[in-house]
């Protein structure tokens, strides 16, 4: 059955997702508060998975224009600028992983995905319409925006971001206070990166192995 699906965020997350249900078929509209689509941030890494992900949805080509495939990808020592591990990447992440790694502008994947939305018919990108609730009855779901406007859907979702006020609203789990915390570990000793490399080659194996 087709769905007639409201998007509340416009960001990567909101377009693939528009993307993937406009193929389908689907009648989707994107309600993005900003008075226009764009993404902010620099640069993003795209793992082997999302290039599986980017062919799917026709967007290989597009990407290769603007992402840039890294040979490898190197760590050093803060201290001593000493090599400490380098992952062979280009041919060798393809061979591994049957999709390579890449890297890109955060603004240039946001606007393929844009592009792409934009070609399809039953895709409507509607900016300045800030979600501020929904209600839902058995089979429809309606969406009230800032300006106290409703617009009715079968589907929502909630693509609004870290701190979504879709999900909010479903879990009910209290809003993110923006202390989340980045860990990174290091290796000390030769042993430690030999170690390390045996356990990436292992992965690396058992990838190219399944
Ligand atoms: C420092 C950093 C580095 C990262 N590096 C990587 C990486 O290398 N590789 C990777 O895959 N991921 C990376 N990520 C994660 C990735 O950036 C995010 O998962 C992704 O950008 C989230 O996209 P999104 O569309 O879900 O949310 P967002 O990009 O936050 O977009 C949400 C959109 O919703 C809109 N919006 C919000 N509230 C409303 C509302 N009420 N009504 C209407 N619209 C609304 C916003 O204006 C925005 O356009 C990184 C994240 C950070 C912070």
């Amino acid at each position: 059955m087709k769905q007639n699906v409201l998007i509340a965020g416009g960001g990567i997350g909101g377009l693939a997702a528009a993307l993937v249900l406009g193929r389908q078929g689907h009648t989707v509209k994107v309600l993005e508060q900003a008075s226009e689509f764009g993404e902010i941030g620099a640069g993003i890494q795209l793992g082997p998975n999302i290039f599986k992900m980017l062919e799917f949805l026709g967007l290989t080509d597009a990407i290769d224009a603007v992402a840039y495939y890294p040979p490898a990808l190197g760590m050093r020592d803060i201290i001593t600028d000493e090599a400490v591990i380098q992952v062979p990447l280009g041919n060798a992440a393809r061979a591994a992983y049957g999709y390579p790694y890449g890297v890109i502008y955060r603004a240039n994947l946001h606007d393929v995905l844009l592009h792409a939305c934009g070609a399809l018919p039953n895709v409507e990108l509607r900016t300045s319409t800030k979600v501020e609730f929904y209600t839902q009855t058995e089979n429809r779901v309606s969406v009230t925006l800032h300006n106290d406007e409703i617009v009715e859907g079968t589907l929502l979702i909630g693509a609004d971001g870290m701190w979504s006020k879709i999900r909010e609203s479903i879990v009910a789990d209290g809003l993110l206070k923006g202390d989340a915390k980045f860990y990174v570990s290091t290796a000390h000793t030769s042993d430690d990166v030999d170690e390390a490399l045996d356990i990436c080659d292992q992965a690396l194996a058992a990838v190219a192995a399944a």
